[in-house]
């Protein structure tokens, strides 16, 4: 059986280092791996648009956004198709055969939904008024529109944030159910989560449990030096860690968690000097020494947060440079958007026409039905 990924992100903002750690560094590791046999990469505004009905503009300014950070943090359109959902017609009419195989039980049961309905702070009532408006039903039945995604694609494997655990669980079980009500037309997929604890679900700079757009606690891949700077040091830390004697908590505390998702041992040879102070300094080799020597006390929080910023600045620096090149010739951008877009539409389309035909409403195919030759 081919090898397929689908993964994507939706166009609400630009990405950040929660999408890099969670996803994007992954994907492109396999696409230069060369394990795979396709790799589709969706840029969900359709998705989008269910909880950004009434802001249409900043789906659609966010598509090249989000297009460009792709491309500068190194996916190769010559090796992965990127495209964006709405330009796949077929996904929608999949979505719409899947709804009958979800119940409203099962969707309301879904973890992630009910998180992020609160987080949207839909209310549980509609009276009618702005403010009190329920749930929109698209926004309730995205996880079925996710499954459309995936299985249109034939996808074996989903490269994503534990976030999306919910998500793939329900749509392995839409393919189960579709497979054994019609028969065997769509392919189960399978999760691939990151394989570093720290990236599964990045804290956001608030300490937050998650970096994400909505919650306005992220670091872009985008931001300046000197953003990427500021935002590090205004972070979250150990609120117990008063005085620099004070032993420090390594665990939960967002300065570490993000070291753990980006620190190497030869940072350290590199950016050593952040540890080397006036009063005190420290030679380490490893975070180790680092997390040894925080948990301790005796080394300030400024000094750790001036490593992470060098950090995650030597990870960002080539990302930015060629996010500039790029962004000379956006044309050329929203070209590859164009050919993957096609590419992806052809692939969804004998993907319906399996489904339609194990569905047995493929009607002008059935000449036993009609009569027609
Ligand atoms: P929104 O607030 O609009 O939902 P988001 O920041 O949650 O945006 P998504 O577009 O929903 O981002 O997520 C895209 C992908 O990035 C998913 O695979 C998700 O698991 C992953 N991801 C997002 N945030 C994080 C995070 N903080 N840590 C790890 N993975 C993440
Ligand atoms: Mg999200």
């Amino acid at each position: 059986m081919a090898k397929i990924i689908l993964t994507g992100d939706r166009p609400t903002g630009r990405l950040h280092l929660g999408h890099y750690v969670g996803s994007l560094r992954r994907r492109v590791e396999l696409q230069n791996t060369g394990g795979f046999d396709e790799i589709f990469i969706m840029i969900a505004d359709a998705q989008a648009l269910t909880d950004n009905a009434d802001n249409p503009e900043k789906v659609r300014q966010n598509i090249i956004q989000v297009a460009l950070d792709y491309l500068s943090a190194g996916l190769d359109p010559k090796k992965v198709h990127i495209f964006i959902q709405s330009m796949v017609p077929q996904l929608t009419e999949l979505t719409f055969y899947y709804m009958n195989l979800v119940t409203v039980q099962r969707l309301q049961r879904n973890p992630t939904v009910k998180q992020e309905i609160k987080l949207r702070g839909f209310s549980e009532t509609d009276d009618g008024s702005d403010n009190k408006a329920g749930t929109p039903v698209g926004f309730f039945c995205y996880p079925i529109s996710q499954a459309a995604d995936i299985t249109a694609f034939k996808a074996t494997t989903v490269p994503v944030g534990e976030d999306q655990e919910p998500m793939i669980e329900q749509c392995r079980e839409i393919v189960r159910k579709f497979n054994s009500v019609y028969g065997p037309a769509l392919v189960e997929p399978e999760i691939l989560l990151p394989d570093n604890a720290a990236c599964l679900r990045l804290p956001g700079t608030d300490g937050k449990a998650k970096m994400s757009k909505s919650l306005g606690n992220c670091i872009y891949l985008s931001d300046p030096e000197e953003e990427v700077t500021r935002k590090v040091k205004g972070m979250f830390t150990d609120p117990g860690h008063l005085q620099v004697s004070d032993p420090g908590k390594v665990e939960g505390n967002p300065v570490f968690t993000y070291l753990d998702a980006f620190c190497r041992d030869e940072h350290f040879a590199r950016f050593g000097s952040c540890f080397q102070g006036k009063k005190v300094s420290f030679e380490f080799r490893n975070l180790e020494e680092v997390k040894a020597q925080y948990r301790a006390g005796g080394l300030g929080d400024m000094m750790v947060k001036n490593f992470l910023a060098a950090v995650l600045n030597d990870t960002l620096e080539p990302i930015r440079q060629r996010r500039a090149e790029l962004e000379k010739d956006l044309p050329a951008v929203w070209e590859v958007l164009r050919e993957g877009s096609e590419v992806a539409a052809r692939t969804a389309q004998k993907t319906l026409e399996d489904v339609r035909k194990a569905m047995r409403i493929d009607y002008f195919n059935d000449s036993e039905l009609t009569g027609l030759q």
